[in-house]
């Protein structure tokens, strides 16, 4: 008789039962959970976006601005007009463009993308740089991240550039190159070092891969990063890029830093 079961097949049916429950469940609590804001922590916010009042606080960075660094001009200086900053200190890239100022909600959010796994913001974040780097795209081979170090990547689980990137290169129809630039050391923390100081810091810290060349020799390519702060990162991996035969690195980040002591004019 089916009644008539051994201890093992009532503990196999149990675990089913218990499964097919936690199944059910699950819709129920994504019901019960209302989404959080990922920079204030308001509960107004839709999934994988930021509620009205972080939103209405995000400084979104367009024209006016140095056509080579892409710092926001408080004034129009007309077309095509380069910053004291890019004239005096040309960087390796070709252009940098950011979606936003690096302030406190785009803080947060970084933050959050980063440290507290929220890979959901990822296509929002994503989408911003999207429109912000349009013209680099469109004028683009290919996109690669900036690399972590592997033990910081297998500290964090995942890369927040080449997560970014792979976004980027899936919506703009570019192929993806997460592996052709390599970290060779894992450089300390950039925050609360001087500008010369970032710039030692990360110096010869980048590479070319050998399987990487041959994907980059030739082409116009954009570096993703999650943040430009003094810009030495980009910079460092625009020269490694460039040495193995890249013609042209422009840069396109979610956050830039802009220092109202460098504000250009
Ligand atoms: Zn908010």
């Amino acid at each position: 008789m089916a009644l008539l079961q051994g201890p093992e097949a009532i503990a196999g049916r149990l675990a089913r039962a218990a499964a097919n429950a936690r199944a059910a469940m699950l819709p129920i609590l994504d019901v019960a959970l209302p989404p959080l804001c990922p920079a204030c922590r308001d509960v107004h916010a839709q999934p994988g976006g930021v509620c009205a009042g972080c939103w209405s606080k995000l400084s979104f960075i367009s024209p006016p601005y140095c056509e080579r660094l892409g710092v926001p001009f408080v004034y129009d200086p007309g077309p095509g007009i380069l910053s004291m900053e890019a004239i005096a200190n040309p960087p390796a890239y070709g252009r940098a463009r950011a979606a936003v100022r690096y302030d406190d909600v785009a803080r947060a959010l970084v933050h959050a993308f980063k440290f507290s796994d929220r890979l959901d913001l990822a296509p929002m974040i994503g989408g911003w740089m999207l429109r912000a780097g349009r013209q680099l795209l469109a004028e683009a081979a290919a996109v690669v991240p900036v690399p972590l170090h592997w033990r910081r990547l297998w500290a964090r689980r995942f890369n927040q550039s080449a997560t970014l990137a792979g976004v980027i290169a899936e919506a703009s129809g570019l192929p993806l190159l997460p592996d052709a630039l390599q970290r060779t050391r894992a450089t300390p923390h950039q925050v609360g070092l001087s500008r010369s100081e970032r710039a030692t810091n990360v110096q010869g810290a980048f590479r070319v891969s050998p399987d990487g060349k041959p994907h980059i020799h030739g082409k116009r390519l954009v570096l993703v990063d999650d943040v430009l702060t003094s810009g030495a990162t980009v910079d460092h991996c625009s020269r490694a890029l460039l040495r193995a035969g890249a013609t042209n690195v422009d840069v396109l980040v979610f956050a830039r830093v802009v220092d109202a002591a460098r504000a250009p004019i």
